[in-house]
């Protein structure tokens, strides 16, 4: 009868979102979810675009984005991009929109790559487009990622292929007669390398929460899985359902469509590496986006709860749960068992779930390598590095179990930092956020 307590689709493992709303029954859920009808959304395209004639070469655009305070308007570059059809870069291959994906009620997913999308336009350059507008959405993730690549290009020497942009899709699950749609989310997927920003629900713009394009943050947190998947590939040779992995997981781990929801909440939870991975992943794209982004950009204030759940620099949860993975913490995510639930709002940490857990390691792993270094390029080249030490020593470790595996992915990035022995506080923080972690000597002994 656990399912019954749960409901809500907006926790797919790649998603920035970690905090979902939860609500008693999946019809309740389902109005929560319901938004602005994409008809709408189309009519905020500029009319000039239903003629090619009047494309012209894009400058600089007004964007919005939250700096800690308010949402401010600015101005990116967009030099960039070309003159084309298609809104493209060198490191944007595409901008699309559509409706691109839904599953059935086998939990079957229908995907829509970026072939399928309709590529977007902007015809003229001295419109003010709007806050809310389609364009404005596309120009604002579009410009996270140029940041997030420039970042990247300026810590390492591996040259990434561009993404597609999915900008505002319909994606709807199909129980019966129900549907249930994805909003208030972003997501990558490696396989496509396609980044995907979500509409708004109507909940969320009502009650004035900062759109997640509006947070720089959250563009650069996605860019952070497709850094992740390209440095460590291993990570997902193994997976039987490689074309959905950031969307599904398999169908046989929870009999439906419900697993796409939230882990934690359905039955036959199976605690696998993939589960390990999936919650390194999110820490990893957390620190990412962290590090690529500066000061005032990479503030989440404007959101619910991310402000102190997701803050790499947060060491605790929105509700005071101090950020640790010791052994209460780890039992609970390492338990093939579902724990009862007493979350009921995104203010709660889920320690079954990867985004809670990933925000953990995150933490720490800040924490620990801001005692060497207090430069985030300094900072991100370790991630890297971390990356690259875990594709060329995996097969050595990747068949253990899982509680030993997640102990070598984190104690390689313990070890990154270590130089003779450790100092006192590189000790205290190890102490604080991973008690519970040992390599074969300890790492500080006392
Ligand atoms: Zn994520």
């Amino acid at each position: 009868m656990k399912n019954s307590l749960s409901s809500i689709a907006i926790l797919l493992s790649s998603f920035l979102l970690g905090c979902g709303e939860r609500s008693k029954s999946p019809a309740a859920a389902i109005t929560n979810y319901t938004y602005t009808n994409k008809l709408e959304k189309y009519h905020l395209f500029d009319p000039a675009c239903q003629s090619h004639s009047r494309f012209t070469e894009l400058g600089r655009f007004s964007i919005y984005q939250w700096n800690d305070y308010f949402v401010a308007k600015t101005y990116g570059d967009f030099k960039g991009f070309t003159s084309s059809t298609r809104l493209s870069s060198q490191n944007i291959s595409n901008i699309i929109h559509s409706e691109s994906g839904k599953y059935d009620v086998e939990g079957n997913y229908y995907i829509g790559s970026g072939a399928l999308g309709l590529p977007l336009k902007i015809c003229n350059t001295a419109a003010d487009l709007g806050q809310k507008s389609i364009e404005t959405v596309a120009l604002a993730t579009a410009y996270a990622v140029e940041k997030s690549h420039a970042f990247y290009s300026a810590t390492t020497h591996l040259k990434l292929d561009p993404i597609v942009l999915n900008i505002l899709p319909t994606y709807h699950i199909i129980d019966g007669t129900n549907a249930r749609y994805f909003a208030n989310n972003a997501s990558f997927s490696p396989l496509f390398k396609e980044l995907t920003m979500y509409p708004q629900s109507q909940r969320a713009a009502a009650a004035g929460e900062v759109a997640m394009w509006e947070m720089p943050m959250v563009g650069a947190h996605e860019f952070g899985h497709y850094v992740f998947s390209q440095h460590f590939p291993s990570a997902y040779s193994k997976r039987k359902n490689y074309r959905t992995t950031f969307w599904q997981e398999p169908k046989a781990r929870t009999g439906g469509y419900a697993n796409i929801m939230n882990k934690s909440l359905v039955g036959n939870r199976v605690v696998n590496n993939e589960l390990i991975i999936d919650a390194l992943s999110e820490g990893f794209a957390d620190l990412y986006g962290f590090y690529t982004q500066n000061e005032k950009a990479r503030g989440l204030a404007g959101s619910r709860c991310f402000h102190r759940t997701r803050s790499v620099k947060s060491s605790t949860f929105y509700n005071g749960d101090l950020k640790t993975l010791d052994s209460r913490t780890l039992n609970l995510f390492l338990s093939n068992n579902i724990a009862s639930l007493k979350v009921e709002h995104c203010a709660d940490p889920d320690y079954q779930e990867i985004h809670s857990i990933g925000a953990i390691i995150a933490y720490g792993v800040n924490e620990l390598w801001s005692q060497t270094t207090s430069s985030a390029h300094e900072k991100a080249k370790l991630l890297v590095q971390w990356l690259d030490k875990l594709e060329e020593e995996f097969s050595s470790f990747q068949n253990n179990p899982p509680r030993i595996f997640f102990n070598v992915v984190v104690d390689l990035a313990i070890k990154l930092v270590r130089v003779g022995s450790f100092s006192d506080n590189q000790c205290s923080v190890i102490k604080e956020v991973f008690p519970d972690f040992n390599n074969e000597n300890s790492y500080c002994l006392i």
